[in-house]
């Protein structure tokens, strides 16, 4: 229900002019009684906007918090370094361009290690996954500089 403001303003209005008449008594009695309704009407809607007020700003401070949290991830993946296929593998690199030290497995995304296989004639350097991916580390050296000098330059 609507608060009739100006109801109650005139009510009010109409009571001191009534009052300089006695005969008007119960004239001022009736609109004094619908001032009072009124302002019955406006002390329940005050109540239920302050309660709907508090919510509101209960609300909007878990949506500031959230905000902050989803700005600050969003940051956060923007810095992230994104994998780059080199050919025989991927390596990281940084929305910066900078490259992040190592090499990762083109199946399973995983940091490659390094080792020196025997290959019954000759050692040779590999770059290898616990997956299975293996490399020679000359592939992968090669991969790497022509990449470097043709995509990063
Ligand atoms: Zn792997």
């Amino acid at each position: 229900m609507d608060i009739g403001f100006s109801v109650i303003y005139n009510g009010i209005k109409d009571a001191i002019s009534l009052t300089k008449d006695a005969n008007s008594l119960p004239v001022l009695r009736e609109r004094m009684a619908l001032v009072q309704d009124q302002l019955r009407v406006a002390e329940k809607k005050y109540s239920e906007l302050e309660a709907e007020n508090s919510d509101l700003l209960r609300e909007n401070r878990i949506l500031r918090k959230e905000k902050i949290e989803l700005e600050d991830r969003l940051n956060k993946l923007d810095a992230s370094p994104l994998f780059v296929d080199i050919g025989p593998c991927f390596i990281k690199k940084e929305k910066s361009g900078r490259i992040l030290d190592g090499f990762y497995c083109p199946k399973c995304r995983t940091i490659l290690e390094f080792d020196t296989f025997w290959t019954g004639e000759h050692s040779e350097g590999r770059y290898y996954c616990r997956c299975g991916f293996s490399h020679p580390y000359d592939v992968i050296m090669k991969a790497m500089k022509n990449c470097t000098t043709e995509n990063f330059s």
